[in-house]
């Protein structure tokens, strides 16, 4: 165990595995090759694992840590450091914003926790315009959906939504093995890239989330049934696609008209 995670009891309400394996650490620090011009920010530090290459590396380092204790202790530890920034907050919380005027080209690096990865893909993906890329670790069935392609059965509303916001590339699988305590579920590292110029663009964003919630809220539903509660029958017909169709045969650009023409056809 690494020196600042002595005498910590890992809570398992924060998803708190750490990493201990050095080859999987050395693997993701060099699969995010921070430089000195970077501005990277660290979700989850934990007991420090990535914390201590990266601040090494990296120009500027914002961590983001929900654990009074184990903040306080990375706050101990990198007390010297003029490049490196604690924060004990939780990052469902926060607002980029915050990190300062220059935070438009932020590195994101994480081994998230699992209980909450989900809706932290989510928050930011909506701030994908001030992220450069994201490194992020997560378990493994997660990242399988978020790289699958239309047809494949681990493709959902996770898939579309991030294929919007950017390209996505599964880094390579991190066993079980590699973590105290072992957690019960296997883990991958992916790399997401916010894409600079859209390849759709949704003329209202969160219509366009809100159909493909919809349309992935029961997968053995047609199309023509789960948008039921979104449009009447007579816009539906009118739709570019085949309604007989079931979510997973869609791709993005399918998506991305329906919500276009249904939002078209609100504002008659
Ligand atoms: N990065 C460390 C490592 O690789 O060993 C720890 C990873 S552990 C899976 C997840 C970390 O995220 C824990 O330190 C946990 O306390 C922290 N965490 C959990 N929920 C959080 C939240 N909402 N905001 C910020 N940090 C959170």
């Amino acid at each position: 165990m690494n020196a600042a995670g002595r005498g910590h009891r890992p809570r398992k309400r924060f998803g708190q595995n750490f990493l201990r394996d050095p080859n999987y650490i050395r693997r993701i620090v060099a699969a995010i090759a921070p430089g000195s011009g970077d501005h990277c920010l660290e979700i989850g530090p934990g007991d420090g694992a990535l914390t201590l290459p990266l601040a090494e590396a990296a120009g500027r380092l914002d961590c983001m840590e929900i654990d009074r204790d184990l903040a306080q202790r990375l706050e101990t530890r990198f007390a010297g450091w003029e490049n490196v920034r604690i924060y004990r907050r939780d990052i469902l919380k926060f607002d980029l914003a915050e990190l300062g005027e220059n935070a438009d080209e932020l590195r994101v690096v994480g081994n998230l926790p699992y209980n909450i990865s989900t809706p932290v893909l989510f928050r930011l993906l909506k701030m994908s315009h001030s992220i450069t890329d994201m490194t992020i670790m997560l378990q493994r069935e997660v990242v399988e959906r978020m790289t699958a392609a239309p047809g494949n059965r681990n493709y959902g509303r996770l898939s579309v939504m991030l294929a919007y916001y950017c390209a996505a590339e599964r880094l390579f699988p991190v066993p079980p093995e590699a973590f105290r305590p072992i957690p019960k579920v296997h883990s991958a590292v992916v790399r997401l890239v916010p894409h600079r110029q859209r390849p759709m663009q949704a003329a209202d964003e969160d219509f366009f989330a809100t159909v493909v919630r919809t349309s992935f809220g029961q997968r053995r539903k047609t199309l023509r049934n789960s948008l039921k509660s979104l449009a009447a029958a007579e816009v539906l017909e009118r739709l570019p696609v085949d309604l007989a169709a079931r979510p997973e045969q869609l791709g993005l650009a399918d998506y991305v008209h329906i919500s276009d023409a249904i939002a078209a056809d609100k504002e008659k």
